[in-house]
């Protein structure tokens, strides 16, 4: 008998770093494969990876089991929103929305590795984040956190440095050309990394010749189908565009959009809508939006969310339209861009949801493009599995992340109504847990992380070597 150790017994520290097991017993199961929800499901949790999942009748609890009743409660998979542009304050947002990883979309590629590296090491509450390199365009670069690329070594070399500072993925931007861009795909796809694009010189069928795997904004469409100008206008900022883009979708001929459509479903390319940022103009629960948002500008717990964004979300200005001719406009091309995701869903396009997260609330711009996602015409649990499986598999990360299945990582959401009757139930949240853990989803006043988010300024580093 000595040598079975007794409960009471103080554990070494070894014990306390080996997590505890959890059994979530009684929910019902949303698996995030698209399938029929299982009831009376179990879900058993160790060492931070789900061992077991099934029916409460087929499923053994370990003895040792933190037990969890999640009777009446939906179990999911943490959400994936892999379109973000990251700041250090916004990891306990997204956790309460439900968020356990994002992928950066254009940041400084150094701090957000480091940022990346914190949060892995379990320094900051934060979701996990996967991120692109600077984003690489023809010369010269628009932002700061843009590279300019000319030739196809640069562009080879620029995925390849990129690469080795830990981007799982490359971005290209709106002046990018096809032939830089079949540059930066082949080296890109030779190391195993998607290629994703905010594009406007190169239309989406050009683009999608060219290597590329997914189409940022539903981006290169309009331009493939239409006369719209393949240049930014210098002279306009960048909200002005986004409205002349939105209204833009009306120019579309359905039947030739359509045909486009069945085109990039064929070749794979993934469409990443982010609804939830521009098109929050043309939806119907506008007004409700701008009532959240104002109201987390006034929570006290969030006053370290610095003062630009708060005062962004107390008056949803940039989301307004005043002019009632113009909104019209917007919301016939809205209609028209819903109309074509739907028909390239159902054509086997890669429909992914993502929320363009930089104005607007993190985590909560997540849970709207759900929202969103079924104004369009998607059921509830086609929401739920382009924002779970579907982006996982878009980030080759399907091994781990997606869906509550044996061996992958112990991500979970368990929410208190049926996000399949009311996809606003996701918003429920009971709780999150995230690498196996219970998170702590209220918000800190004190909230901060180890390595603030420096002003962008140019990768020296990186043009050093693309020009030497
Ligand atoms: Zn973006």
């Amino acid at each position: 008998m000595s040598q079975i150790k007794q409960s009471s017994e103080r554990p070494n520290s070894s014990d306390i770093s080996s997590k505890t097991a959890i059994a979530l017993v009684g929910g019902t199961l949303i698996d995030g494969n698209g399938g029929p929800p299982v009831k009376d499901s179990s879900v058993i949790i160790s060492k931070g990876r789900i061992v077991d999942v099934g029916q409460v009748a087929e499923i053994q609890v370990p003895d040792m089991a933190l037990v969890i009743d999640a009777r009446g409660k939906y179990v999911m998979p943490g959400l994936i929103d892999v379109h973000v542009h990251y700041f250090d304050w916004m990891g306990e947002l997204f956790l309460a929305h439900g968020v356990t990883t994002v992928k950066d979309l254009g940041n400084d590629l150094i701090w957000i590795s480091t940022i990346s590296s914190e949060i892995a090491r379990g320094e900051v509450r934060a979701p996990r984040i996967f991120y692109v390199g600077n984003g690489l365009d023809a010369p010269p670069p628009a932002r700061d956190t843009h590279v300019g690329v000319s030739n196809s070594e640069m562009c080879r070399l620029a995925v390849t440095l990129s690469q080795q500072k830990g981007a799982t993925a490359v971005k290209v931007r709106e002046k990018i050309t096809p032939e830089l861009l079949g540059a930066v795909a082949d080296q890109a796809h030779r190391l195993g990394m998607p290629v994703t694009g905010h594009l406007r010189m190169t239309d989406a069928r050009e683009a999608a010749q060219a290597g590329i795997d997914g189409l940022e904004h539903a981006s290169g469409i309009v331009q493939a189908l239409t006369r719209y100008p393949r240049e930014i206008d210098p002279r306009e900022d960048e909200l002005t565009t986004f409205i002349a883009d939105l209204k833009a979708w009306d120019l579309v001929d359905l039947d030739q959009g359509k045909h486009l459509m069945d085109f990039l479903a064929a070749k794979r390319v993934a469409i990443i809508p982010t609804l939830a940022n521009w098109g929050r103009m043309a939806s119907a629960r506008r007004d409700r939006f701008a009532e959240e948002d104002a109201g987390y500008a006034a929570r006290s717990a969030l006053k370290y969310v610095p003062d630009m964004w708060r005062r962004i979300w107390e008056d949803s200005a940039v989301f307004r339209l005043s002019d009632n001719r113009v909104l019209a406009e917007v919301q016939k091309g809205y209609e028209k861009l819903q109309c074509l995701l739907v028909h390239y869903y159902e054509a086997g396009g890669r429909l992914l949801a993502a929320s363009d997260t930089f104005i607007s609330v993190p985590g909560a711009s997540m849970q709207r493009e759900l929202e969103m996602l079924v104004d369009a015409g998607f059921s509830e649990l086609q929401a739920i599995t382009m924002s779970t499986r579907d982006n996982s598999d878009f980030l080759g990360l399907s091994a781990d992340l997606g869906t509550i299945s044996r061996g992958k990582l112990a991500d979970i959401l368990v929410v208190d109504g049926n996000p399949l009757e009311d996809i606003r139930n996701t918003q429920r949240i009971h709780m999150v847990i995230k690498d196996g853990d219970v998170v702590d989803t209220n918000y800190h006043a004190d909230y901060s992380v180890p390595t603030p988010r420096p002003a962008p300024t140019r990768p020296v580093w990186l043009e050093s070597r693309l020009h030497s």
